[in-house]
């Protein structure tokens, strides 16, 4: 024999309104009465707690510190204020474009590719490494307006499995020397922002 327990949204209704009146069926069923005398004793330990506000002086030192740690490091302002704005690069130039059959990944002369965003320019060359196989990626960041780049950015490249770290210098530029060939990804972390520039296929998967 099965008994038709009272759905979840009607104990809940039961127990803050009393209607539908679910007594006559939690004196007959301990699995609702259980449910039923649990949340009773939830709700009220929650009515009861009244949870203390932090003292005082405990909110201002966090405040104080939280300010000066803004003021010395740029970006963790913003960073604290929302999430990293995330931004994918476009691409507006490829060198290889007309020439890729005759150039190949291996030659001394670079690929340049330059990519976008509302805010940065971001320039990055590929050449083939000093051993076979692999590929030097060269980047320089630089904004749009204004002189100077936001300092402490860096730059992470990945490939497949492999990841690669390089601070920006402070003419925004970043290297990634003796990278297995394939695509890669860049992102650049700059005053708050992610910049996404990728894929970057180097070749490899053209190639005989
Ligand atoms: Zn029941």
């Amino acid at each position: 024999m099965t008994i038709g327990h009272p759905s979840w949204e009607e104990l809940v209704r039961h127990l803050e309104t009393g209607e539908p009146d679910l007594r006559e069926h939690t004196r007959r069923c301990s699995r609702c009465d259980g449910i039923v005398k649990s949340a009773t004793l939830l709700l009220e330990g929650l009515r009861n707690a009244r949870l203390p506000m932090p003292p005082r002086h405990l909110v201002e030192a966090t405040l104080a510190r939280v300010t000066a740690e803004a003021s010395r490091r740029p970006g963790f302002a913003a960073k604290l204020g929302s999430a990293l704005r995330e931004i994918g690069a476009a691409l507006v130039a490829d060198s290889r474009v007309p020439s890729h059959a005759l150039r190949g990944a291996a030659t001394a002369v670079p690929r340049m590719l330059l990519y976008e965003t509302d805010r940065h320019r971001i320039a990055i060359s590929i050449a083939g490494g000093n051993t076979p196989g692999t590929t030097d990626l060269l980047g320089q960041v630089s904004p749009k307006t204004g002189a100077s780049l936001e300092p402490g950015g860096r730059a992470t490249l990945s490939c497949g499995t492999e990841s690669l770290e390089d601070s920006l210098t402070e003419f925004g530029e970043f290297a990634f020397r003796g990278v297995a060939r394939g695509v890669h990804r860049i992102a650049v972390e700059l005053g708050g922002d992610v910049i996404r520039v990728g894929d970057i296929d180097d070749g490899a998967s053209s190639e005989p």
